[in-house]
């Protein structure tokens, strides 16, 4: 019976999440302020899952903690369809990104104008697979990962590269929504890392927006982006 209880449970939870996808605002979307005080106005929820991509956890969902901009929400689903092409064994894990309507995001600093994403690090196993976060809610869900200066945890590693191209990506699918990346967020010792990488030595500007400086936490399980809308006219 308590089984049963529970998978009715998880089953009305995933149902809930996948319900504020449905109920979303058409609404063309509304950033204001800034990333660190702003509003978000007809944001959406990101979809629990789709091509190359997993929610961290349904709850968070459910509880409405995956709002965006809806042409965040268009560029990050579309780097990982992206990403899904080139290594269809990968499937990237969107953590946190704010509230419905925007404003103060516990724990984040961030995350108040529908402009933030949390992606979780591209992994590989001990047989250099892809692997998969794990993001339980006894390990903070996913949050609660502590990798070494390497990137690695057991047998579990980052994938340099993977984060490199999913950023080539990200970019390349932001611009053509009118939104540019202005700003990544990685543990600094992992900045090297990734540039070394063959996709990272190609990245170009996009080199400059990844923040060398150590951050409110320490981006190690999980990567943040910060958008801009580069051309609101056109959205
Ligand atoms: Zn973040």
């Amino acid at each position: 019976m308590v089984v049963g209880g529970l998978g009715a449970a998880w089953g009305a939870t995933v149902g809930a999440a996948w319900l504020r996808v449905a109920i979303a605002d058409k609404e063309p979307s509304r950033s204001t302020g800034t990333v660190a005080k702003g509003r978000l106005e007809h944001g959406r929820p990101l979809r629990p899952w789709g091509q190359g991509y997993a929610t961290y956890s349904f709850l968070g969902t459910a509880l409405g903690r995956q709002y965006v901009h809806a042409a965040v929400r268009d560029a990050v689903e579309a780097a990982c369809a992206a990403s899904a092409r080139r290594e269809p064994r990968r499937t990237f894990v969107l953590g946190e990104t704010g509230w419905p309507g925007g404003g103060r995001f516990r724990p984040h600093r961030t995350h108040q104008n529908g402009l933030s994403v949390d992606v979780f690090m591209p992994l590989v196993d001990g047989t250099g697979a892809p692997a998969i976060p794990s993001t339980w809610p006894w390990n903070k869900l996913g949050y609660g990962m502590e990798f070494d200066a390497e990137g690695r945890l057991g047998d579990l590693r980052i994938d340099f590269d993977a984060l490199a191209a999913f950023l080539r990506d990200l970019q390349a699918e932001a611009a053509s929504r009118g939104l540019g990346v202005q700003k990544v967020i990685i543990a600094p010792e992992y900045v090297p890392l990734l540039l070394a990488t063959s996709t990272g030595r190609q990245l170009g500007k996009l080199a400059d927006v990844l923040s060398r400086g150590p951050a409110w936490v320490r981006h190690d399980e999980h990567f943040h982006v910060d958008f801009s809308e580069v051309a609101p006219a056109r959205l």
